[in-house]
């Protein structure tokens, strides 16, 4: 089954064209980095699976259903930027419940999808907490929290590692991978990071200046770049 499938997606904003025929599948269970530069495209596309803002052209299909008109909250995904965006005014199982106190889940389903994300995040100490009161890792760690208790089908990541420093962007990228491991859900993780995408990516998308460059696993770009580009970007030698 694909999970999310991209065709023929092109947008402008006003005369400038962002995003050029890009064409992308992610199969169920899938992690898939999209990388590239600054300005390349990434939050953009990012944006428009997440139904956050239109393609100009082009279908977004997630789960066999094309979704051009269907509105966030209805897509089945969840969404996590690289600003944590918490509420300020919530404590830790205020703000992973909100949204599903809106979707209508029971009082103990609620309960009960805290507990398990709390756990597989470590966050089990800390969910009477409030934002002010955590590090920036564990704010991460509560907006990924916040995307798992909405069991989506999809996860959407933008850049969630380069708000934290060195040391605790490597732990969360395990925290990451782990995750993944555990849920098995689709991923759709946005970065301009290679090391990043060479050790989450099952596939990685590359993407210049609103264009695919090279879609393949890692050790497929690292062995075989078609260009320059691809080589230098991925670091592979020259
Ligand atoms: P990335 O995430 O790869 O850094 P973005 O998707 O944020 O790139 O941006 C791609 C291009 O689109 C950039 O040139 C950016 O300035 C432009 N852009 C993004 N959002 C808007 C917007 N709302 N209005 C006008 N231009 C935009
Ligand atoms: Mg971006």
């Amino acid at each position: 089954m694909t999970a999310l499938s991209l065709k023929n997606i092109y947008k402008s904003f006003g005369a400038v064209e962002v995003l050029k025929d890009i064409n992308i599948e992610v199969e169920e269970g899938e992690f898939v980095v999209f990388v590239g530069p600054s300005g390349c495209g990434k939050s953009t596309l990012l944006r428009i699976i997440a139904g956050l803002e239109d393609a100009t052209s082009g279908e977004v299909n997630i789960g066999g259903n094309v979704v051009n008109t269907t509105p966030p909250s209805k897509r089945g995904i969840a969404m996590v930027f690289q600003s944590y965006a918490l509420y300020p005014h919530l404590n830790v199982r205020g703000n992973m419940s909100l949204a599903l106190k809106q979707e209508g889940h029971s009082k103990a389903e609620i309960s009960s999808r805290i507990t398990e994300a709390s756990r597989m995040l470590n966050l089990e100490d800390y969910l009477d907490r409030y934002p002010s009161e955590l590090s920036g890792g564990q704010r991460q760690r509560v907006a990924i929290g916040r995307a798992i208790v909405r069991q989506p089908k999809l996860f959407l990541f933008d850049e969630p590692l380069s708000n934290l420093d060195a040391a605790l962007r490597m732990n969360t990228r395990l925290e990451i991978a782990n995750l993944h491991q555990q849920l098995g859900t689709s991923i759709v993780y946005v970065t301009h990071d290679q090391t990043e995408a060479m050790t989450l990516a099952d596939k990685i998308v590359v993407l210049r200046a609103g264009r695919v460059e090279q879609i393949g696993s890692p050790m497929e770009l690292y062995n075989n770049p078609i260009n320059q580009f691809v080589a230098g970007f991925l670091g592979s030698p020259s």
